[in-house]
Order: C-alpha cells, then structure tokens, then sequence
C-alpha cells in the first residue's frame, strides 16, 4: 500500500490521525473554511515537482478569506514554504494533488478566530478513466451570487455540488451541469465549462454564478491563443449544449476533462474533440513544464528559490 502522507497543520507535519479539528468548531459544524484545491506535477527531465499558479491560489483563498471576515496568521511566503515543505517532507516525486484549507476552530456561527491552516497532499490521478463524462443537466440550481455566492470557495458551497452530483448518478450519469437562476449555463460540480460550436470555444462569463477559476485563464489568456484560439465569454442557453460539437471542463483537480454527451444528446461523434484534444495536451504540456513557457507559474519544491511576496 502507498505510504501514509503527511499533512501541514499550523506550521508542523503531523499524520493524519492528528490533523483534527473540535467537533463544535465552526469548521466542522457549519464548514466554516475556505479552501483551494491545487496540483503539483513531476517533471522528470527536470528532476523537478512544480506547483501550477500558486500565487494565483494563494490570491483567491485571500478573497474567500475576506468575504468569509476571517484571516489566518501566515503571510503568503509561509504558505509557500508550508507548501514546498509538505511536499519534500513526503518525498512526493510524482504528480500530486493537494488541499489548501484555512478554517475557524472557534464554536459558534459568527466566530470569527481563533483560525488556521492546513495543507492536506493527496495522490489523485485523472478525474475519468474513460475517454470523458456522460453529464445531465440538473435540476438543481446553481446558488446564486445573493445567497452563497460560488466565487467564494468555501467548503459549505459544495453541498450545492454534492446535492447535483448524487442526482445526476442516481439518475445514471456521470456529472451534473448547472444552471444559474437566470437558467444560463453556470459550471459543473466542481469545474469549470467550456464548449465549441460552430468553430468557437465559448465559456459562460465569471458573472454567472462561477468559481474564478484559475484554469479558466489559463486557457483564455495563454493556452487557447499560443493554438491560435480565442475564447468567448459570453452566457450560453441550454440547448446550445445539446448541439455542441464539443465541450470539456476544467479546473485544477479536472485538468481538462471531455465532456461526451448531455441530457444523452452525443456532442459532435461521441467520442473526445479535436479541439479538446488540442487543448488539453497544450494544458499538461504548460503545468508540467514541458512547454517552457509561463516559468512564473511553476514554482519548483526541491531547487531552493527566494519567494519575494
Ligand atoms: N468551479 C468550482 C466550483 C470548483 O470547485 C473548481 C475547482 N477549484 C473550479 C470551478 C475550477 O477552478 P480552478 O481552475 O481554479 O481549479
């Protein structure tokens, strides 16, 4: 069996068993957290892990820390060093995903400390081990903006996701769509979409009840342009998804997973897009740095660096 990974907790690793939280903290009760889900990829070449986007996470926990009204006591370069120290304290020279939590241990629901922070590494391969997902569209809405808003990325926002998702597999599919209250298209569960109709590749814009997600931009300002994409931002209805040629998600944690059929309408042939090809292999090329370009968005864990934040 896989060795145990350690967690970073409060600036020390500790297993597993000891990353525990009171059961009448808010954290546990009420989900009083904010997190980021983030990968680091093994660049063989290099004999090097490099974490996509840090900052860029770092950035977005500080804004769900800040419509949540609580902070942590870290400064960004602790929580890179706690980042790179999880990562060679575990010796983890492959691909890994992590969880970047920062919580609330006090009890009650308007506490606001005393607060902390863990980083959780936890091996996870690709999201389908097929060629994509059979997606329904579900009748469950997207929580709007006015309620719990999803830019937030709080851990409470997920029962919306986790609600959709046991539906959309009761109902034997394999991912739920979201639709916002307007009824336009939102995002998946925990990802981001994307499609192409008509030559176009079109995502739903960051007002439509959507995480910001880092993946997004990365495709919209550097993976889709360098292949001679534009992407358009704009809302999209529906039906449009029923006559997609393609359409994917992304994220992080999803890279850039094909998306086969919604509502069983079969986009284009069926079977993963020429275009979502493209742009996943252009995706894994950018995170793992065998596309050198964008060196500013891996920062490796075992070369020593100076973070200047
Ligand atoms: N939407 C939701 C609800 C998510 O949880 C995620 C994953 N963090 C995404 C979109 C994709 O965001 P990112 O590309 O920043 O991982």
């Amino acid at each position: 069996m896989a060795k145990e990974l350690k967690i970073w907790m409060n600036g020390r690793l500790v297993s597993q068993a000891e990353a525990v939280l009171p059961v009448n903290s808010a954290a546990v009760f009420y989900a009083t957290n904010v997190f980021e889900g983030l990968r680091a990829y093994w660049n063989e070449a290099d004999g090097e892990l490099y974490c996509f986007r840090l900052a860029e996470h770092f950035a977005r926990l500080r804004e769900s820390m800040k419509m949540m009204r609580f902070t942590v006591p870290y400064r960004d370069m602790d929580i890179y060093e706690a980042v790179r120290e999880v990562l060679r304290g575990n010796e983890i020279r492959e691909d890994v995903h992590m969880h970047c939590v920062a919580y609330v241990a006090g009890a009650g629901l308007d506490s606001t400390t005393p607060t902390g922070l863990y980083i959780n590494p936890r091996r996870r391969g690709r999201i389908t081990e097929g060629d994509g997902l059979r997606c329904c569209i579900t009748s469950w809405q997207r929580t709007h903006d006015n309620a719990i808003p999803i830019r937030l990325k709080c851990g409470a926002n997920y029962q919306n996701g986790r609600l959709a998702t046991l539906q959309a597999k009761a109902d034997g599919y394999d991912a739920p769509i979201f639709l916002n209250q307007q009824g336009t298209v939102a995002e998946g569960s925990g990802a981001t979409f994307f499609m192409v109709r008509r030559g176009q590749l079109v995502t739903p814009p960051i007002t439509s009840d959507i995480l910001e997600s880092i993946t997004r931009t990365t495709l919209i300002d550097a993976v889709a342009p360098a292949l001679g994409m534009d992407v358009v931002e704009r809302d999209i209805a529906r039906t449009e998804l029923y006559v997609a040629d393609e359409a994917f998600f992304c994220g992080s944690g999803y890279e850039i997973t094909p998306i086969l059929s919604v509502d069983r309408f079969p986009l284009g042939d069926g079977g993963v897009g020429a275009i979502t090809q493209r742009l996943s292999t252009a995706y894994m090329n950018v995170v793992r740095g065998t596309d050198r370009r964008f060196p500013e968005w891996r920062m490796p864990v075992y070369k020593p660096v100076t973070v200047t934040v």
